[in-house]
């Protein structure tokens, strides 16, 4: 098995106005530049003078509005010919778009997450629209990140918030993982395991958890990285996602108003967390305290009833997937929990 890696990193402030410079240095000349939905007038200007004084040609342009299947062919195949590199600007729509298209026409793509709301800026995984249904494809690992951290920090922070939920949820995505290996004998790829694990204990071992901190942003950026590249290392989700994931994936189809795909997952998290009777249980709650997670969900709870829906469905949003909620005995448990505990009950309404 092939495993790419990212090589182009730069994760710092002001990165956004220096893409010119790291796009020379890998002679790539002639770029695709696709830019999520309003984000072009934000950042065109100082991107054509990085672009210009480092003598890159914009080629193509587009603004990425849908993540449809269809409308990724037909910019896949409106692609001029002799297209060095593809670069996305935004959120995780226009990086999924063009990983998708990258994986299509076998080119490089420079992922330029504008907010960090999940590890999908560096993971190979696309989440897209296949006959209106969301569905999760095997695209390509970007060639680079380009993270501007001053950029992140003046994100909304529910963006921020939900790319700490995610990568928190490393913690019970490595329990069900492991527990697979017991119940169903799934193999697991102990290095992948690794890099997860160090990717989460290195946000929650850092002392100052300010969201607004760039040294914490710089982190938290890495961390996300590492947890893509841990799924690129053995070809699965495993490494990045359990049974927290499952019930995003369930609330995202049937409630009513699901949230950013992070802060739903950070709130499964501590509900699994606590049912895997996980030993990072307290130190997951202490961390989503610290960084004002918990604080910021109860402002904006998630549905009660719809959350409990979606406990129900997890085990049936992935095939052959084991996790702790396949078991119903614990599935129950989880339910009782989420009904009665006073402290979870805060993250719901
Ligand atoms: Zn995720």
């Amino acid at each position: 098995m092939e495993i790419s890696i990212p090589t182009l990193l730069r994760i710092k402030p002001n990165a956004m106005y220096k893409i010119g410079k790291y796009l020379r240095k890998e002679n790539f000349t002639r770029i695709a530049l696709f830019y999520g939905e309003g984000l072009k007038s934000l950042f065109d200007e100082q991107l054509r003078i990085s672009f210009d004084s480092s003598e890159i040609k914009v080629k193509f342009e587009e603004v990425v509005y849908s993540n449809a299947v269809e409308d990724i062919f037909k910019s896949a195949f409106n692609l001029p010919p002799a297209i060095d590199a593809i670069v996305a600007i935004g959120g995780g729509k226009v990086i999924d778009y063009c990983k998708y298209i990258a994986f299509i026409l076998q080119l490089p793509i420079i992922s330029v997450p504008t907010s960090i709301s999940n590890d999908g800026f560096a993971s190979p995984g696309a989440s897209l629209l296949v006959n209106g249904r969301r569905k999760s494809q095997k695209a390509k690992i970007p060639f680079g990140v380009v993270i501007d951290t001053d950029i992140i920090r003046k994100s909304p922070v529910r963006y921020t918030y939900s790319g700490i939920g995610d990568l928190i949820s490393k913690y019970t995505a490595i329990y069900d993982w492991k527990l697979a290996y017991h119940m169903v004998q799934e193999p697991v790829n102990d290095f992948a395991v690794l890099i997860s694990r160090n990717a989460v204990e290195v946000m929650v071992s850092h002392s100052n958890k300010d969201i607004k901190d760039l040294e914490f942003l710089r982190l938290i950026c890495g961390c996300l990285v590492m947890s893509g590249v841990a799924m690129e290392v053995c070809g699965s989700s495993r490494p990045a996602s359990g049974s927290e994931h499952l019930i995003s994936h369930a609330y995202d189809m049937s409630a009513k108003k699901p949230t950013l795909h992070g802060i739903q997952v950070g709130v499964a998290t501590l509900a699994i967390s606590w049912l895997q009777n996980n030993p990072e249980h307290h130190l997951i709650k202490s961390v989503l305290e610290e960084t004002g997670f918990i604080d910021f969900v109860s402002r904006s709870p998630l549905n009660k009833q719809d959350f409990i829906d979606a406990i129900l469905q997890a085990p049936n949003v992935k095939e052959n997937y084991y996790t702790i909620l396949s078991d119903k005995e614990k599935m129950d448990k989880l339910i009782e929990y989420v009904q009665s505990d006073e402290y979870f009950n805060q993250l719901l309404a």
